[in-house]
């Protein structure tokens, strides 16, 4: 039977409008969200998704760990785990981190579905309405949307070609605890930072710990595409310095694949068992499948190997992306990510990338418009062109179509 919900209660659109955690307000879908069903047409070029090009890993390599575990360990694997995650995975993953200066203890690895959730568990452990979370501007659309969902604000710090700038930093920390707010933690993507692709300079770095050291922040460090660098690697993880005030997440999502859902987090002691408990009420164990496929595929693939695969990929078709936008849209400014997806654009001024974008799509191609890194509204002058999954000759065909949408706008 249908229940027919009282208009008091509803509202056209849902009836159950009324009827939610105050939390589920910020819940609604991100620009990226509405836009992958129009981008996804195949005769749309779409920079607009964050998409690794997971066609560069040899199936072969995937099936045959698969093959070997549900032959060896096939009832583990099919059985629920640990909320901790898989022992040996989490050794595993002390190598991965160590390509990035990382010594720590596998007892302080928790594994999650995806670093996402990583980050969804951090929320839940530090967030209470009307906290502040210190973001740089512009930040991951996502991650901004859990913060949300706890009900806390997400302060934009500004940045520039290396990163978070620190005395914008001291400013802003300063200005909100002069307004008596609570700043639970910096979040913040050192590395080929998703969207606006530059790296923090360990300078910075080292700058950046030391203010939230003195100011008792805690930082969240993001890491996902660290080890996707074109030309050299990033500076150290800044958990490579600091233990005690950082958790850092890390995900098999870019250097293997998504599929498996399959991130973590290294936390300090206290946090990470509580990490553990917040894991386990949300999920019992993540998916000990994935992790065991994971575990055999670091045992026994050149898996150094195929990140360098992804690695030529995504520069060949960064350095296709720059070359075009040097060629079609010589009055534009972009940022030349050294690694990562990404490529930040601003604009000519009076132009509108949100407002832009019905058109772009129109003309077959579709990108990210700023506003939806920031959760203040700013951003119309930008615009976020990902170049992780389109071969090089749709990204320059993309390009093209992006500055005929331009030169219209702009009345060339
Ligand atoms: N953080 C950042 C900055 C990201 O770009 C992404 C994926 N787009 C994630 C976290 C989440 O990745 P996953 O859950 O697949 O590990």
């Amino acid at each position: 039977m249908t229940a027919q919900r009282s208009p008091q209660t509803g509202n056209n659109l849902d009836p159950w409008y009324h009827h939610y955690a105050e939390r589920a307000a910020g819940l609604r879908a991100s620009e990226v969200r509405a836009l992958f069903a129009v981008a996804s047409r195949p005769e749309v070029v779409s920079l607009a998704g964050g998409m690794p090009f997971v066609a560069a890993l040899p199936p072969d390599l995937v099936v045959s760990a698969m093959d070997r575990v549900m032959r060896q360990q096939g009832p583990v694997a099919l059985q629920y785990g640990s909320g901790q995650g898989v022992p040996v995975l989490r050794e595993q993953i002390l190598e991965v981190m160590a390509l990035e200066g990382i010594r720590a203890h596998a007892d302080d690895v928790v594994v999650t579905t995806g670093s996402q959730h990583a980050l969804e568990l951090v929320s839940k452990l530090f967030l209470d309405p009307g906290d502040v979370v210190l973001s740089e501007g512009p930040s991951y659309v996502t991650a901004m949307v859990i913060f949300k969902s706890y009900q806390a604000e997400v302060d934009h710090v500004p940045m520039d070609e290396q990163g978070i700038i620190p005395e914008a930093l001291r400013q802003h920390i300063k200005r909100l605890k002069n307004a008596g707010r609570t700043i639970k933690f910096l979040y913040t993507i050192p590395n080929f930072h998703n969207p606006a692709g530059v790296t923090l300079s360990w300078a910075r770095r080292l700058e950046v710990l030391e203010i939230a050291r003195t100011n008792d922040i805690l930082v969240l460090e993001d890491n996902p595409y660290g080890l996707l660098y074109f030309d050299q690697p990033a500076p150290e993880a800044m958990r490579s310095v600091e233990e005690d005030g950082v958790v850092y997440l890390g995900t098999f999502s870019k250097t293997l694949a998504p599929g498996f859902r399959v991130g973590w987090a290294l936390a300090p002691h206290a946090i990470r068992e509580k990490l553990v408990l917040a894991n386990e009420a949300a999920v019992l164990s993540p998916s000990s499948f994935s992790q065991l496929v994971i575990s055999e595929y670091l045992a026994t693939a050149d898996w150094k190997g195929q990140i360098n695969t992804f690695r030529g990929v995504y520069h060949e078709r960064k350095n296709a992306l720059l070359d075009a936008l040097d060629e079609y849209l010589p009055d534009l400014t972009w940022t030349n990510p050294n690694g990562g997806f990404y490529v930040w654009v601003t604009l000519p001024e009076g132009l509108d990338s949100k407002a832009m974008l019905p058109r772009a799509v129109k003309e077959l191609v579709a990108y990210t418009p700023g506003t939806a890194f920031f959760a203040d509204g700013d951003g119309r002058r930008n615009m976020r062109l990902s170049f992780c999954y389109p071969t090089p000759e749709n990204i320059r065909l993309g390009v093209r179509r992006l500055a005929t949408v331009l030169r219209d706008e702009l009345d060339l």
